[in-house]
């Protein structure tokens, strides 16, 4: 998923490809018969006779098929909003149905499963699906919390977790974010036959906060093993940067409010930087590194040590306990969860104590100019010189537009 930035847009968004054969083997199917094809949502406790019913399918060797047979029993998966269809002849017997099945996070893990009647029998087959690629542009102004922005944009969860995921490095969104922070994101998202699926990948964002404004482009790294990350428009692996905050940002865990903790991020006499939270949040490497230390240490309680490049180090303390693996000589990437609040050794409630450490000495994170380990360089260097340009270039044109008169842009 290379973010070409010949992909994004300048007003209009959509890109017109093929229909999928799915469409046309139905409307095949659709000329030969009278019969009647539904079309349901799965709603939250459905159950297969429920929506059975629904789509107007009254045929138990159906059912039991669906029920036995190793393909088509994904179609028990009933997560709400699924979407199934099936066509029926007039007294109910099912002539074919077809559910979509997605898994994992990218584009390729989406597949229709379809049941075909093939005389009394059935017979059930995995379709890849054939996804209509598109790239679209919103967005948000922050009322009261990140999540209730993206909300109210329209934009989906797994595109909200990105923004928190890309800008982390600048922003923490416990306690940084203000009423009046704006951002801007371009990303994929993917459709059949008119019908949104999924959105995938975030390819560029921008995020107002404060008098500090944010800009991060997806880069794919053909020599990274992971394949590619986020960058700040100068060139800057923003995952050679620390987070802002280790603790982990959720829906769940910030709420629907904005907290702001008095304690919360800032640099103390101690020589740490002190975050509130409940016990049990998920404390985060804020770099990649390996575990020097992880067990109880005086006043520091449960404390894990993570080693990283050029002498910086980080300690995070008074957890309740860590995660599993945490052992001496481990390695660990950024955002990876290393353990959990809590209020061990001498601490007067539950809060992270977090240290960043050159040559073993705790200094503010936010003085220390933090050494980027491997920029790129040479022809790769050109290569993102040109995406971001392109990227920056769009990105003007497109907050022009939405300062402007609505345009076409959704
Ligand atoms: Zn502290």
């Amino acid at each position: 998923m290379a973010p070409d930035a010949a992909d994004l847009p300048v007003k209009s968004i959509a890109v017109e490809m093929a229909l999928p054969d799915l469409a046309s083997q139905i409307a095949a199917l659709e000329e030969n018969t009278q019969h009647y094809v539904h079309e349901e949502n799965v709603r939250p406790g459905d159950t297969l006779a429920a929506v059975l019913q629904r789509l107007g399918v009254d045929d138990d060797a159906a059912e039991a098929f669906i029920k036995s047979d190793k393909v088509a029993r994904s179609v028990l998966q009933l997560k709400p909003g699924k979407r199934i269809q099936a066509q029926t002849s007039d007294d109910g017997e099912l002539q074919w149905l077809s559910s979509m099945q997605i898994d994992g996070r990218d584009a390729d893990g989406v597949r229709n499963v379809v049941i075909n009647r093939v005389g009394d029998q059935f017979k059930a087959s995995e379709v890849p699906a054939k996804l209509e690629r598109r790239v679209e542009m919103h967005a948000g102004e922050i009322r009261s919390s990140l999540f209730a922005a993206t909300d109210a944009a329209q934009i989906p969860d797994n595109v909200a977790k990105q923004i928190v995921e890309m800008f982390a490095t600048d922003i923490d969104f416990a306690s940084d974010l203000q009423r009046g922070d704006r951002f801007d994101v371009v990303y994929e998202t993917f459709w059949q036959n008119g019908e949104f699926v999924r959105a995938g990948r975030i390819l560029a964002g921008e995020f107002r906060n404060g008098g500090n404004t944010f800009k991060s482009v997806w880069f794919d790294e053909p020599s990274a093993s992971q394949g590619g990350g986020y960058y700040s428009f100068d060139g800057k692996s923003l995952k050679k940067a620390f987070l802002k905050s280790p603790l982990e940002f959720s829906r769940i865990s910030s709420g629907f409010s904005m907290r702001v903790h008095p304690i919360s991020g800032q640099w103390k006499q101690h020589k740490g930087v002190d975050f509130a939270a409940a016990v049990g949040t998920p404390v985060r490497a804020s770099a990649d590194g390996v575990v020097e230390f992880s067990g109880n240490q005086g006043g520091y309680g449960n404390v894990v040590v993570l080693k990283h490049w050029s002498n910086l180090s980080t300690a995070y303390a008074h957890m309740s306990r860590f995660a599993t693996g945490m052992h001496k000589g481990e390695k660990v990437s950024q955002g990876d969860v290393i353990g959990y609040v809590g209020t061990t050794g001498w601490s007067t409630g539950p809060h992270l104590h977090y240290e960043f450490r050159v040559n073993n000495a705790p200094r503010d994170p936010m003085s220390v100019d933090v050494p980027n380990a491997q920029p790129l360089a040479g022809a790769e260097l050109q290569r993102f010189r040109n995406v971001a340009g392109d990227m920056s270039h769009r990105f003007a044109l497109l907050s022009l537009a939405d300062k402007g008169p609505k345009l076409a842009m959704k």
